[in-house]
Formats: structure tokens, sequence, C-alpha cells
């Protein structure tokens, strides 16, 4: 079967295109500036990558040029949409209704409407994505693939916030995670690697947005985002968790109002904000070595957070059996994974640094020193392979 995995962002449509006979992709790409003016870039495993410049109204636009290309005779890579066995979007939230990944019909899509409101910057763009690709494939199924759907299994006292109950009841409020489709994947892998369900793994997801995730026997039982993805570890440029008093004090003395202070704490904070220099861990590094303080101690505040959740998902797991890391920052950098792991044989992790150092960037690896205790792996991740699988899996 082939699958066509869709992920719709307010201005942008990143696809691929599955053969899960031959577990290939085919083609990938991405549509960029919907609503804007509009560029794609199709690319296709050992051809050369092509780029057009089409104007781009909207979400259906951009679907029916993917499909476009996708059966174009000297781009394409299949014969015709019919070819297509079904659709798996990708979906940040599926609030507390969609546990698992679904497809998608009616029901489904109004209660991804109505909670909206949660998820204000991923979820209305990947509603209208999704029906722009209904309307133009009516015939085939839509499967719906939740980040938060891995975290459906956690228990109360694990994502319930201590503040009045009520609020919970009337908005809502409370953690749901997110990456979990990663964090799936990537310790599916590491119970691949052990030869066991039956396990403790803690998944390090760190890119430019990171979260870290305890799951035993393949369940998440913690994870460190929590109502949006702005709780847990600094990132690129959100702060991660803070006192919430340090929130109500920078408004009163800056004069800003909810949203600016929003703005301030996502786009302005974390490695950034420390920093001063970059979002990005390679140009902190960079500018860490070249004497930057800043820099140095952007760098050193993200490994003592990470360092605090790892122990901490110890402590609530009684051990752990496998510690991966994934994404951007875990698959390739190497000073931050060895930071990580340094002074953390008394819970049982212990790497070898040459392997460490010699690592591939964004290749499997395990870095396990002789002896130790807990496994330690990189796991390249693949979220759209998973969203792929769950789609045939429910499209069959
Ligand atoms: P996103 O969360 O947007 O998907 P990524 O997973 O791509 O982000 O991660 C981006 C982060 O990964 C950046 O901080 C970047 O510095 C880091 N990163 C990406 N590639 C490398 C590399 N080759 N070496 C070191 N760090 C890298």
């Amino acid at each position: 079967m082939k699958i066509l995995v869709v992920n719709a962002g307010s201005s942008s449509l990143k696809y691929q295109l599955f053969d899960m006979e031959t577990n290939t992709v085919l083609a990938k790409g991405n549509c960029e500036r919907i609503g804007i003016d509009g560029t794609i870039t199709h690319k296709r495993p050992g051809k050369e990558d092509y780029t057009e410049k089409a104007p781009l109204p909207d979400h259906k636009a951009a679907i029916e040029l993917v499909l476009r290309l996708l059966c174009d005779a000297e781009l394409g890579v299949i014969g015709g949409v019919e070819e297509i066995g079904a659709v798996g979007h990708r979906f940040a939230h599926g609030g507390e209704m969609l546990r698992k990944s679904s497809v998608l019909g009616d029901e489904e899509i109004k209660y991804l409407e109505s909670i909206a409101e949660l998820n204000p910057l991923h979820g209305p763009p990947a509603i209208s994505g999704f029906k722009a690709c209904k309307s133009v494939m009516p015939n085939i199924t839509h499967v719906g693939v939740f980040d938060t759907s891995y975290y459906s299994d956690m228990e109360s006292h694990a994502y319930i916030y201590p503040i009045p109950y009520e609020l919970y009841e009337k908005y809502k409020i409370r953690r749901y995670g997110f990456h979990g489709t990663s964090h799936r994947f990537v310790c599916a892998k590491a119970s691949e690697l052990l030869g066991s369900k039956d396990i403790k793994v803690i998944t390090c997801h760190l890119g430019n947005g990171s979260s870290i995730t305890a799951s035993v026997n393949g369940k998440a039982i913690d994870t460190s985002m929590g109502f949006t993805p702005q709780e847990g570890v600094p990132m690129g440029t959100r702060s991660g968790t803070i006192d919430p008093t340090v929130v109500t004090y920078i408004m009163k003395k800056e004069g800003l109002s909810p949203e600016e202070c929003e703005k301030l704490l996502n786009s302005k904070s974390g490695l950034l904000g420390i920093s001063g220099v970059s979002s990005d861990c390679r140009d902190i590094t960079i500018a860490r070595d070249g004497g930057n303080e800043r820099a140095g101690l952007a760098l050193k505040i993200l490994v003592h957070y990470i360092k605090k959740i790892i122990g901490s998902y110890i402590a609530e797991m009684n051990g752990v059996d496998a510690l991966v890391f994934t994404a951007g920052i875990g698959e390739n950098d190497k000073l931050i994974r060895e930071a990580v792991c340094r002074d953390m044989s008394y819970l049982g992790i212990e790497i070898d640094e040459e392997v460490n150092m010699a690592c591939p960037k964004g290749a499997f690896g395990e870095l396990t020193a002789k002896g130790a205790k807990v496994r330690t792996f990189v796991i390249p991740t693949n979220e759209e392979y998973m969203i792929a699988l769950d789609t045939q899996n429910l499209a069959k």
C-alpha cells in the first residue's frame, strides 16, 4: 500500500509518500509560503530536487500541486492518485478524546475544531490541511495521528496540575505532552534492541523544541512537556519550566499583555534568550568556544535541566534500562550527549566517550560503556514513518 503523510502548518504543507511494501519513501517535499506567494520543493531519492514557484493561496492549492507532481510523467512517482491507499495527517493535539490514531470522520473533525483553542498555532492549519486533502481525495481513508495520544495512558497524578481542580474540569487545563509520535517510535526501537517490551526507557527528543519522556512497557508514564509545548527543558526560543510568578512579575514590570508575555516566553527565551546569540545549538557552541560566556551559560543550563529530568524519571520508575537520544541535538550534538551523561554512573548511565565522539551525525549508535547497567543509544527519529504505519493499519 502507498501512504501519503501530510503535516500542515500555518503557511506550509510537508508531505512524504511511502511504499509500505518496500518500506521506502518514494517522494517527499514541502510547500512553503502558502497564502503569501508559494514555493514547492519536491524530492525523490537518487534524483535532483525540483523547486517550483507557484501561487499557493491556500492548503487546497498546495495539495493539488503536490498530487500533480506526484503523478507527473517526468517528476512523478505514481501513475495516478488512485494508487494512494490512504492519507495520514499529523496533528499536534488530540485532546482528551482522541487517545489513539483514528480514521477522521465528521465527529473527529468537530472535536478537533472544538479544542483548537488549546493548540492555536498547529490546530487550525492542520484542520485546514485535512479539509483540503479530503476535498481533493474524497474517496480515500484519512487518518489522524496525534502527538498527544502516546500520553493517553498516563495516570492522573502525572497530568493534573496542582491548581484548583475546577480549572481542569472547566478548561481542560492539564498536562498533555507532545512529540509523542517521536517518543513512541524511538521507544519501540529501544525495545527491539533490548529484545523486550518489558523495559523502562527514557527518551530525550532534543531539537528546536525538546521533550523527555519516561516509558514503562512501551507506555508513557511521564513527560516533560505539559499543557503546551512550553513546559520542560529550555528550548531554542522557549523558556521551558520557570516559576509561574516570574510570568506575572514580568507582565507587571514590563507592562506586557498576556499575548506579549506569551510571545516573550515562546520566541525570545530559551537558548536564544540566555545566550543572546542564536536559538541554534551549533551557533551557540561556536560562540561559547570563541569565549562568549552567555553562550556557555545557555549550554550549561540546557544540560542541567536535561539531567534533572532524567534523574527524576529514574526515581519515578525505580530504575531505567535504556536512555535514548533523538532529534536535531540528540542525534547530532555529541558534546551535549557527553555532558548529559557525565557523572551519571551512580544511576547506571555510562557512555563510551570515543564511541560517542565517533558516532556519525544523524545515524544510529550505541554509546553504552563496557559494563554499564543502562544501555544508551542514539536513534534517529522517524515520525512520518510511524504516521504511515498507523495509517496503513487503520486503512486495512
Ligand atoms: P525541530 O524541533 O525544529 O524539528 P530539529 O530536530 O531539527 O528541530 O533540531 C534543531 C536543533 O538541532 C538545533 O539546535 C541545531 O543546532 C541542532 N542540530 C541540527 N543538526 C546538527 C548538527 N549537525 N550538529 C549539532 N547540532 C545540530
